[in-house]
């Protein structure tokens, strides 16, 4: 009979209320299976036995044969410590303890072979090993031989109450024993017989006790894999109950909006890229489900034309569209554009913020209602619960990044039908990371730059160059271009960062004085209205420095500014700093980003600064932002799960996650219920992860 494995870890011989409350609150560890997936973060090789002579200064773990010939208790400042001394036929080491010395004396025997194993200490002359893990030899010799040793994941409490690595090891050997390491299978057939995968039985053995180093890699192949699939499984169902239950307005035609600005009004070629997402989102649209699409495109990709010409199709079809972008500068310049690209098409497109007088509003409101108003672009104030659509049918919400989830739906509760959703982010998402976090919406990359851009050139310069640089600012703006110089503001409270701002906006008035040049200032603290102002007088190349926050990171379009500062640059994220560096490079000049620090840079602010002079590809760019940071911060992984992997790795296993999604998609494409006898463990599998049991009860 097979061991449930549900069974509270109290029950497992060895552990008892005391160590199984201090399991439960250390390591969550509840019931057996618990324990089970409780996964080593490394190994150590314990075939190797080390003589004293052959000790180094430095060693890590050793692993040493020998008899204890004496012990001494030497009084210190608080208590006093138990030395003992162990020797082996090439020398002498002292084994030290800080606590416990009663218990130790009484059951160590002196002159009887023992294993100890530790880290050693070199000092005045000597070894020694503090509180070493301890073994008769003869026991040693007897228990469950591997080759490596876990070593488990533990806290300061646990090893303080003596739940050492090697208790660990003991209650999980245990584990093995009273369920004779047999454990149900949780894959299909097929799929562990085109990946050649180890059976879960073996995989869970050699992963607590590997017998050598392949069946160990094996083993965590196998538990990688099985881990990111059920992932899979869960994103990918989500998504065909998605399409199957969540019906949309399906936007038959293709019609007059949309082909006379195809045909007449379109400024320029669209790339392929943009073809190709365009292609997909009318795809979308076109079908009984609700969209929920993800675009991604690097920063000046071109996405701004796509959300138009998709909402132009919803126009088409009678419905109204909405463009939500999170700032007011963005909105306004969206609306700006958006307002010139339709002048000839007869088009009712209104601009909806914080700032909005309420006379407008109040006419927004109205003509929404009734439905006059066809297109209306803002920001959060679309959100508001004043804010009603006679028909929506489409709502684009720009640069993701800054909304979360539940403001996303919160669009959704606006109309009976759900309308259609794209989203659109310039902060690309490593595609590892988008599979796993986003798997459940569809995505489109546009990754394409439109044609006759020059690659930004990127530099780091030191605070003690400045005069260079200012040099260089005089020089590009005698050519007529424009400059940025962003000043970090990580909090909008920052009095600090304030101070920094005014510091460096006197600094560049007097450096660059009326009347040869104009400069503007943009900051959070501003009113809106003065913002606007500051920005417009830029946008119209009045002035041609503009010295800013961040509040100008995000979109923020003017053609002609082509020198980007980053003051402080070390403070800033890299998606940030590409960010930044996006507002240049939209003209056809040569454009310039400077990174400005100091000459204190931590190692991360190291690798930042030379990636963003290494690449303009934010995908790139991306990917090392994982790796520095892991995927916590990066929106919307809260939810989804990656971040309580407990043995895959999204960063190195990114192979594993590729197959892995590979097969869920398969298995869901032929039966998407998970019915047949083949997939029987699959489903149980499923079950028993329990998480989505609501989306269950729509297939089942
Ligand atoms: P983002 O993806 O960052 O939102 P935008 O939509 O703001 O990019 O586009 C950046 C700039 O590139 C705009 O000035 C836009 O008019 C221009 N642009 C977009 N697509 C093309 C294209 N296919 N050919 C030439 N210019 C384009
Ligand atoms: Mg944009």
């Amino acid at each position: 009979m097979q061991t449930n494995l549900q069974t509270p870890i109290d029950y497992l011989k060895g552990v008892g209320p005391n160590r199984a409350d201090l399991l439960r609150k250390e390591l969550g560890i509840h019931t057996y299976q618990d324990l089970l997936n409780l996964f080593p973060n490394r190994y150590i090789d314990r075939t190797h036995f080390y003589t004293i002579n052959q000790l180094q200064r430095n060693s890590a773990d050793v692993q040493i044969i020998g008899k204890i010939i004496g012990f001494k208790e030497i009084a210190q400042q608080r208590g006093k410590r138990l030395v003992a001394t162990f020797q082996d036929e090439t020398g002498n080491i002292e084994l030290v303890w800080f606590r416990g010395q009663k218990w130790i004396r009484e059951r160590l025997n002196l002159n009887t072979e023992y294993v100890i194993f530790g880290k050693t200490n070199w000092y005045s002359g000597k070894f020694s090993m503090p509180h070493p893990e301890i073994e008769l030899l003869e026991d040693h010799n007897k228990n469950l031989s591997s080759a490596m040793q876990a070593v488990y994941p533990s806290t300061e409490k646990l090893s303080n109450k003596g739940i050492s690595n090697r208790v660990i090891c003991k209650i999980m050997q245990q584990l093995f024993l009273e369920t004779n390491g047999r454990f149900v299978e949780t894959l299909s057939e097929p799929i562990l017989t085109e990946l050649k995968l180890i059976t879960k039985s073996e995989a869970l053995f050699n992963v607590h006790f590997p017998k050598n180093q392949d069946l160990l890699s094996k083993a965590q192949f196998r538990l990688k894999f099985e881990e990111l699939f059920y992932i899979q499984i869960q994103l990918i169902l989500k998504n065909l109950i998605h399409k199957s239950k969540i019906k949309g307005f399906p936007f038959e035609t293709v019609g007059n909006y949309f082909n006379t600005f195809f045909n007449s009004h379109l400024p320029f070629d669209l790339t392929k890229a943009q073809k190709r997402v365009i292609k997909e989102i009318r795809q979308d649209l076109g079908s009984q489900a609700q969209m929920n699409r993800l675009l991604q495109g690097d920063v000046g990709s071109g996405k701004t034309i796509v959300a138009l010409m998709s909402m132009l199709i919803a126009l088409d079809n009678g419905f109204q569209a909405c463009l939500m972008a999170p700032t007011e500068i963005l909105s306004v310049q969206h609306y700006n554009g958006l307002h010139d690209l339709c002048k000839d098409l007869n088009i009712n497109i209104k601009l909806l913020t914080g700032s909005s007088t309420t006379l407008k509003r109040k006419k927004i409101h109205e003509s929404l209602e009734n439905g006059d108003l066809q297109l209306l672009i803002g920001t959060h104030a679309l959100l508001e619960d004043k804010v009603k659509f006679k028909n929506l049918g489409l709502a684009i919400i720009d640069e993701q990044h800054r909304f979360g989830v539940a403001q996303r739906s919160k669009l959704w509760e606006k109309n009976t039908f759900p309308p259609h959703i794209l989203v659109m982010t310039a902060t690309p998402i490593p595609r590892t990371l988008a599979m796993s976090v986003y798997g459940d919406l569809d995505i489109s990359i546009i990754d394409e730059l439109p044609p006759g851009r020059r690659p930004i050139k990127t530099v780091h310069r030191y605070d003690k160059n400045r005069l260079q640089v200012f040099k260089f600012i005089r020089d590009e703006i005698t050519k007529g271009r424009q400059i940025y110089i962003v000043y970090p503001l990580i909090q909008e409270s920052s009095k600090m960062d304030y101070k920094d701002l005014m510091d460096g906006y006197e600094s560049i008035v007097r450096d660059f004085p009326l009347p040869d040049y104009q400069i503007s200032i943009v900051h959070g603290k501003m009113k809106p209205a003065d913002k606007e102002y500051e920005m417009q007088r830029f946008v119209k190349g009045e002035t041609q420095i503009m010295v800013a926050t961040t509040v100008i990171e995000v979109g923020v379009n003017v053609p002609n500014a082509s020198v980007m500062i980053v003051e402080s640059a070390e403070r800033f994220g890299l998606s940030q700093l590409h960010q930044l560096r996006g507002r240049v490079g939209r003209g056809a000049e040569q454009s310039f980003c400077i990174l400005m620090t100091s000459h204190k840079l931590s190692n991360d602010s190291k690798v930042r600064l030379e990636t963003m002079c290494k690449t303009n590809d934010g995908f790139e760019i991306a990917e090392v932002d994982l790796r520095l940071r892991g995927p916590g911060d990066i929106m919307g992984t809260q939810q989804s799960g990656i971040l309580n992997l407990k043995i895959a790795d999204l960063i190195k296993d990114k192979d594993i996650l590729q197959s892995a999604r590979y097969f869920a998609k398969k298995v869901l494409a032929t039966d998407p219920s998970l019915a047949t006898q083949e997939n029987t463990a699959i489903l149980n599998t499923y079950k028993q992860l329990g998480k989505y049991k609501n989306i269950w009860n729509y297939i089942s």
